[in-house]
């Protein structure tokens, strides 16, 4: 058997995953974010496949397989080419023809159903398959958790209306529980952002521990969990200033643009700066072409252009001020959901100063309601009594900005929202927000007809009428339950398994090969125990009984039975748990009848 386990630390892993699939012999790196799975971790990539292919199946899904690479143009068809961004992998083909290499298949899964479903009478329908996915993560890491290829279950309901896809979310969402429940996995369930997909309604299964990179956040009574993303904060009461506040007074502040400067200089705090970012949503390609036009006019050193002449003529587009605490993250999956996909930073220095009237670090919100499409103002700056913020003078701050008093809180084109990470101390509806951090592990979507409509994949109502399918998509990482399991299962001697997803349920180690009873006993009880069904290893090295104990811990396969000298020749062998310490003596004719009893019994708890 091919099980390369290694003592060392592998240098490049941080995470218990990492580190152990690579010592215990699961994974060998091929490339950033690429691995092969060697037997042992691919034996247990299939039991998940195989745990999640039965509650696909039972759940009323069916499988098809459709093809990693597709073409580009179904993506740029739904508009998924760009938002993907870099994160896709495109290719061409010979023919000069672009491909990209799914990171998930609603585009193709879609046109499948275009061209096949023509009448309700067909629907609902739930199409999934179980295969590599790939993406261009900005930054792999943790092993399984973030590569660049992986495995993905990936199912799209599509349903002829809306009590159906409440239903066909409801039966995956179910079946996601039964599949977690079932790979041994603690986990739980949490609101989350739809992002790039689109649609109407989220939940994201995560499994908490704290190599995680995502933020679970939720109230202790369990009456809210959320997503960081999602997660919504309550408005801040108003601060109540401790004495009448002075007017507006102008600091020179050279060179000093950020928060931490600023805040250093003029002995304040980031809690009491108001941060005003300039944003913008360059919804279509031609906006980004005239301003990389006019970049290039400015690198050549020539004479300005009427920026806002010049994009004028590209637009649309608008132009936001933002404004959030200086100690605050702004949230753009909240102000996406706010002024819809493709807003993010202005990032043309240029441009802001031609809005602005100062160079980028000197941005606040006087006058600046005036000078832009829509100020919004986190909740969070509405409530401060006082602040510092940038002077719309390059070079200068000003101190004793009180808001409403100094800039607008409300008007035409003002809005006061919620558009930051939650953060300590925040509260939603009333309670007290905690943190925890988390591995996600699968998510479902209701996503509309978003994908239905740009595609065509419409259908016949009874009452004659065509209509576009309401679809949802839902998605598993299969690799990323294994790294899951072991970040949950380990000791400092190794991963413990749950049985259910172990490479194999019984590991039979002969601790004296070279003994002939010794082997002979540890071969018929290896024997038993395949001819009962068991997944059963046997370790007959001829190597020291140390070395076998440290393999054996390492790969921590659940239940281990020891054939050695001294019990062998007392008439007995000995079980043990991975998960436990203790050792027990079985009489050598009941050891497989015991162990079999073991097998069940660690399988019940795993029932769903
Ligand atoms: P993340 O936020 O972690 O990047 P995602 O939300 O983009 O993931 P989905 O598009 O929801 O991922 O994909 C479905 C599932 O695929 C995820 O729940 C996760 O378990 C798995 N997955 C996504 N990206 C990766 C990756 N780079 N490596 C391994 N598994 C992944
Ligand atoms: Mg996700």
């Amino acid at each position: 058997m091919f099980i390369p386990t290694v003592k060392e630390i592998p240098a490049d892993a941080e995470t218990a995953s990492h580190k152990l699939m690579i010592r215990a012999g699961l994974i060998r790196k091929v490339a950033s974010g690429t691995y092969t799975y060697l037997p042992l971790g691919w034996r247990s990539l299939l039991k998940v496949i195989a745990i999640v292919r039965e509650e696909m199946d039972k759940a009323g899904a069916q499988e098809i397989l459709v093809p990693s690479m597709q073409p580009k143009e179904l993506w740029d068809r739904t508009g998924r080419s760009t938002d993907y961004g870099p994160t896709m992998f495109s290719l061409e083909d010979r023919h000069g023809r672009m491909n990209v290499l799914g990171p998930t298949a609603e585009e193709v899964f879609t046109t499948l159903v275009a061209g096949e479903i023509k009448s309700y009478k067909q629907l609902p329908i739930n199409l999934y398959q179980i295969s590599p996915k790939f993406r261009d993560e900005f930054r792999p890491r943790f092993g399984a958790i973030r590569s660049r290829e992986f495995i993905m279950k990936d199912a799209y309901s599509f349903d002829a209306d809306s009590e159906g896809i409440e239903e066909s979310y409801k039966t995956m969402y179910d079946a996601y529980c039964r599949v977690f429940k079932r790979c041994g996995l603690e986990y739980v369930i949490v609101e989350a952002e739809s992002g790039e997909m689109g649609g109407s309604g989220s939940h994201q299964f995560t499994v908490p521990c704290e190599s995680g990179e995502d933020t679970i956040v939720y109230t202790e009574d369990g009456s809210y969990a959320a997503n960081l993303e999602r997660a919504a904060v309550d408005p801040l009461p108003k601060e109540k200033a401790n004495a009448e506040i002075p007017p507006m007074e102008e600091v020179h502040t050279p060179n000093i643009g950020t928060i931490e400067a600023v805040c250093t200089f003029l002995k304040t705090q980031p809690k009491d700066m108001i941060k005003t970012l300039i944003l913008w949503n360059p919804s279509n390609q031609q906006v980004i072409k005239v301003m990389n036009e006019y970049a290039s006019i400015h690198r050549n050193g020539a004479e300005s252009l009427s920026l806002r002449q010049s994009l004028a003529a590209a637009g649309p587009y608008d132009i936001y001020a933002i404004l959030i605490r200086g100690d605050h993250e702004i949230n753009f999956e909240k102000l996406t959901k706010l002024l819809g996909p493709g807003v993010g930073l202005l990032e043309y220095p240029d441009l802001i100063e031609d809005i602005t009237g100062a160079k980028v670090g000197f941005a606040g919100p006087m006058g600046l309601d005036e000078e832009v499409d829509k100020m919004i103002i986190d909740h969070a700056v509405a409530a401060m009594a006082v602040g510092v913020t940038g002077a719309n003078k390059t070079d200068y701050h000003i101190k004793n900005v009180v808001p409403g008093r100094d800039f607008p809180l409300e008007g035409d084109n003002v809005a006061i929202t919620d558009i930051r990470y939650a953060v300590e101390g925040d509260k939603h509806k009333g309670k007290k927000l905690f943190f925890k951090k988390g591995i996600e592990v699968g998510q479902v979507f209701k996503l509309g007809t978003k994908y239905s409509e740009k595609l065509g994949a419409k259908f016949l109502r009874p009452d004659g009428h065509e209509a576009p399918c309401l679809m949802g998509c839902y998605g598993i990482g299969i690799n990323r339950i294994l790294a899951s399991a072991i970040e949950l299962g380990n000791d400092d001697n190794g991963i413990i398994w749950p049985i259910s997803i172990a490479p194999f349920e019984v590991l039979v180690t002969s601790v004296n090969q070279d003994d002939d009873k010794v082997a002979r006993v540890a071969e018929d009880i290896y024997q038993q125990l395949l001819g009962n069904g068991i997944d059963v290893l046997l370790d007959d090295r001829v190597l020291r009984g140390g070395v076998k104990f440290k393999d054996a811990d390492l790969i921590g396969i659940p239940i281990r039975v020891t054939v050695g000298q001294k019990s062998v020749a007392g008439g007995n062998v000995e079980i043990k748990l991975r998960c436990e310490s203790q050792i027990k003596k079985v009489p050598i004719k009941k050891a497989a009848d015991k162990t079999i009893e073991l097998v069940s019994s660690l399988k019940e708890r795993l029932k769903a």
